[in-house]
């Protein structure tokens, strides 16, 4: 078996009908999940669990080459309707990010970001019960879903520790894992999160993660709604958010002019 040296990071964020752009970038339609997940595997790739990721990451543990870790930001009722049975098909675990104090009600957060001012349901206990029980796990994506680096330090603490405690008393067991919201955070944003008891953070800086990778500062890659699982697989194989074939070329041809001698620096790791 080869093993891998690198693990990209998928996130998604609500799976379902989508209306308008800016829900087409963030929503994926369920059988487009569903071809993403048949193209990955295809490719023999195959999802690992949070645990296994993070063994991987101390060095404690390899994985084969292909390993990806598949992540839901919100906690959309969604992705249990439409992503968990895929996923359960395929055995493959998922983690989702939960908003601890929305939890079973709406995405408030989103009204002001998207055009037509809908909302969408989240997961509400039941789900989250239900799900577990098929391998996902549920870490944390703060209280109220705020930009973090816009907070007060009190505020900060209460969205990050406040968040922790809401989760482990849902969940009866410990929440080591967070993903800042809108992917915001900056130097106090990171020690307030140490501080608050994370062990690591998902950020939405794309890339692969390798196992020097600052564990607060995890890389992950943007799954956008309009994505075709051929665009799909070259975000992974790149390990970019453009998974046009722009990229592509630009690959290969700098791979050319190294190999001419015309660009001696290497590509896009
Ligand atoms: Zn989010």
């Amino acid at each position: 078996m080869s093993v891998a040296r690198r693990i990209p990071v998928l996130m998604y964020h609500r799976v379902g009908a989508t209306h308008n752009d800016w829900e087409r970038r963030y929503c994926v339609p369920p059988s487009l999940f569903a071809g993403h997940m048949q193209k990955l595997a295809a490719r023999g790739m195959c999802a690992c669990s949070l645990d296994d990721f993070f063994a991987w990451l101390a060095g404690d543990k390899e994985l084969p080459e292909g390993s990806f870790l598949l992540t839901f930001d919100d906690g959309f009722l969604g992705v249990c309707e439409h992503a968990a049975p895929v996923l359960r098909e395929m055995n493959w675990p998922a983690t989702v990010f939960l908003v601890s104090q929305l939890i079973g009600k709406e995405d408030e957060w989103c009204r002001s970001h998207n055009p037509s001012g809908a909302s969408y349901p989240l997961m509400a206990k039941e789900q989250i019960e239900a799900m577990r029980g098929m391998g996902f796990t549920f870490h944390s994506h703060t209280r109220l879903h705020p930009d973090l680096t816009t907070l007060s330090d009190a505020q900060l603490a209460d969205e990050l520790a406040g968040s922790r405690q809401d989760l482990q008393a849902l969940l009866d067991e410990p929440i080591p894992y967070l993903a800042y919201p809108y992917g915001r955070y900056d130097e106090r944003v990171l020690k307030a999160a140490q501080a608050a008891g994370y062990q690591a953070a998902f950020s939405v800086q794309p890339g692969f993660n390798r196992r020097d990778v600052h564990p607060y500062r995890i890389r992950r890659l943007d799954v956008f709604g309009t994505d075709t699982p051929a665009m799909l697989a070259r975000k992974v194989f790149f390990g970019s958010n453009d998974g046009s074939w722009r990229q592509t070329l630009n690959y290969y041809g700098e791979r050319v002019k190294s190999r001419l001698g015309l660009r001696t620096e290497g590509t896009n790791q």
